[in-house]
């Protein structure tokens, strides 16, 4: 039997993929609205996004010869542990490195797949290659874009990692995502740091405002006016997708936000008091970060987010009196 759409579905949910959807190897068709985000400095610090724009325009500089992107998403929804006076984590790096969890079951992937067509040249990536991912993944059905910027699948939500397997086999194609947030605005009024603006008639991520890149990416101190707003997270934060509804347990869609079976991403580093944190030596953070993407921030920028919790948390203590 050759390669064909259906083995290729079947294959991926039998490796734990809960989507996937093929699309053709055409260059991403946000790439204009990408160059203005860059250009408006939106980005922030993250100069590597600014340096691969020509590689992403064009997927053949990833796998020469491309001619299907087949794009996969992985559910990493999870409840929330209580972590009042702890650090306090993005859900997606609660578990093991995402990054090294998904990288094995592509290569799995793409061994399975090649099984059906041995000429078929793959290469997989998981934000490790220069694609716009989630433009090829929303061109292949896996969801749209929600004000809050994040790919939403419709029966989904957000809480999935999107990856990408590049092939030089030919597959049919499946249909773009199609969905919109209708007049909700529940992410927008829920930043607590106005980083979902409105431009160029659409929503975009002013990342210099947005607590995720401001706890995770970007080096040095935060800008005082933004401190407060960072609130209890200490690294990521979650709070866009929470909010919404997309994301919200039904009765009649019970597969929305659907916990994830995958024991990897599920919570399992020790507890970490906010003081602990503030006061990490190189070592300890070295141990408790290990195989986590919470290493992503470094030990200086962790440091710094759980002195700032802190100081939150003095904001808004009520006072003693006595
Ligand atoms: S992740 Fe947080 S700070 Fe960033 S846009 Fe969403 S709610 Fe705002
Ligand atoms: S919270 Fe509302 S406006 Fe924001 S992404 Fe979800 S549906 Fe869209």
């Amino acid at each position: 039997m050759g390669l064909t759409r259906d083995l290729v579905q079947k294959r991926s949910a039998e490796l734990g993929f809960d989507l996937c959807g093929i699309t053709n190897a055409d260059p991403p068709a946000s790439m204009d609205a990408y160059r203005q985000w860059v250009g408006k400095g939106f980005h922030g610090g993250m100069d590597y996004l600014a340096r691969s724009i020509d590689l992403r325009a064009d997927v053949q500089s990833v796998l020469p010869g491309v001619q299907s992107i087949i794009a996969l998403g992985m559910n990493y929804a999870q409840e929330r542990p209580d972590t009042s006076g702890e650090v306090k984590i993005a859900r997606y790096a609660l578990g093991k490195d995402y990054h090294k969890v998904i990288r094995k079951r592509l290569k799995r992937l793409a061994e399975r797949l090649a099984e059906s067509d041995p000429d078929a040249h793959f290469r997989g990536a998981v934000d490790s290659a220069p694609l716009l991912e989630r433009d090829l993944a929303q061109r292949a059905g896996l969801g749209w874009f929600g004000k809050n910027t994040c790919l939403i699948n419709s029966h989904r939500g957000s809480f999935f990692f999107i990856a990408i397997l590049l092939t030089t086999a030919r597959l049919e194609p499946d249909r773009p995502a199609v969905g919109g947030c209708g007049s909700c605005r529940a992410c927008i009024d829920a930043c607590p740091t106005g980083a979902l603006v409105f431009e160029e008639g659409r929503w975009q991520l002013d990342a210099r405002r947005c607590i995720s890149y401001l706890t995770i990416e970007h080096r040095g101190e935060i800008d005082p006016s933004l401190q407060a707003g960072l609130g209890e997270w200490t690294f990521g934060c979650d709070i866009c997708q929470d909010v919404c509804p997309f994301n919200q347990s039904r009765p009649q869609q019970p597969l929305r936000a659907a916990l994830t079976p995958i024991q990897e991403f599920r919570a399992h580093r020790a507890r970490l008091s906010l003081q602990e944190a503030a006061q990490l030596s190189p070592e300890a953070w070295d141990a408790w970060s290990q195989g986590s993407a919470v290493r992503r921030a470094t030990q200086a920028g962790f440091q710094r987010n759980a002195i700032h919790n802190l100081e939150n948390q003095d904001r808004t203590s009520p006072p003693e009196f006595g």
